[in-house]
């Protein structure tokens, strides 16, 4: 890990927007079981989920006798299509399966587009900032109000911080479609919350930090990036080390059953990097990370306590390759 960093109270870790609201974010629950285990207190946010649903509502409430009729009807039927996007019934009818998506992006799309974004279930494009540079990251992050969810998250955000006190804030960024909303929020956060540390962690982030030539352009934004799991290197900012095994995940804090899914997903790593490594197009071969299985035995007594707990329609497993063994 980058930055230095004192010991505090307690970790907010943030899913930011945008990504495909289809379930729980599997890493954030990992990092929580592990903080949990080792004595810090910790709360997940899935701000992605929360952040689209707030807007939806919010490009509902706006629509009146001016907005185009496609707009109208989709703010009529929002809450029987996002019912219906949680139901399985509406996934054996293509047509209708279809429409609600249309619909609800319908929304997405009003509600971001006075900032210049094109946002949808599945995407987040700016027509001014692009997430492969560097520099408009760091314009994001100085421009909060500029991001189409900035009105929804700074009202949020105290009430997710009066919940329990915390010192640090983690950001949990694994697609370009995040990028910019999370250096929003840490810019706002920067600004209005001036004592909380940052750390910055996540795929994406690791893939930034494996890069040949690294030089970190966001330390005056960030107190510290991780690069590869973040277990270890963030009990040790709480004064904790980690046993170095494998920890059940935690989902408390994040809200299963709302997810835009035909039934609650229970996502699952049963080991990280990748056993095979052998396609040369692949980020796991270039960034050389070791593959570490959970132990099958492990693996299955986690998904029956989990499943047993969250009762999920679903386990979704997050490898990259499973292994022969699990
Ligand atoms: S993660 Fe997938 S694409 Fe990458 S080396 Fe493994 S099998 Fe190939």
């Amino acid at each position: 890990m980058t930055g230095k960093i004192g010991e505090g109270k307690g970790l907010l870790i943030i899913h930011p927007p945008a990504a495909k609201a289809c379930e729980a974010p599997g890493g954030p629950a990992r990092l929580a079981g592990a903080l949990k285990a080792g004595g810090v207190a910790c709360r997940l946010w899935d701000a992605n989920l929360e952040g689209q649903l707030a807007l939806m509502a919010s490009a509902a409430q706006a629509a009146s006798g001016d907005s185009d009729t496609w707009t109208r009807r989709a703010a009529r039927h929002l809450e029987a299509n996002l019912a219906a996007l949680r139901s399985p019934e509406l996934y054996a009818h293509r047509d209708r399966y279809g429409r609600a998506v249309r619909d609800t992006n319908r929304l997405l799309w009003a509600a971001a587009r006075p900032s210049g974004v094109r946002l949808n279930l599945a995407d987040y494009e700016d027509g001014r900032l692009n997430p492969v540079r560097s520099a408009d990251l760091l314009a994001a992050a100085a421009e909060p109000a500029a991001n189409p969810f900035h009105a929804w998250f700074a009202e949020r955000l105290p009430e997710i911080l009066a919940e329990m006190p915390v010192s640090h804030v983690g950001l949990s960024i694994n697609y370009l479609s995040q990028a910019l909303t999370a250096f929003a929020m840490i810019g706002h956060i920067r600004r209005e919350y001036p004592s909380l540390r940052i750390v910055l962690g996540g795929g994406l982030v690791t893939s930034w930090m494996r890069r040949p030539g690294w030089r970190d352009p966001f330390g005056s934004l960030a107190d510290g990036m991780i690069d590869g799991p973040g277990e270890a290197p963030l009990l040790d900012l709480f004064g904790k080390g980690h046993a170095g095994g494998f920890d059940r995940p935690d989902f408390d804090g994040l809200p299963l059953a709302g997810y835009l899914a035909p039934g609650a997903v229970l996502p699952y790593s049963a080991s990280s990097g990748c056993w095979w490594q052998r396609c040369s197009f692949c980020p796991e071969l270039a960034e050389g990370t070791p593959y570490r299985p959970v132990p099958p035995g492990q693996a299955v007594e986690d998904l029956r306590a989990l499943t047993a707990k969250l009762r999920p329609a679903l386990i979704h497993l997050l490898d990259n390759a499973l292994s022969p063994a699990i």
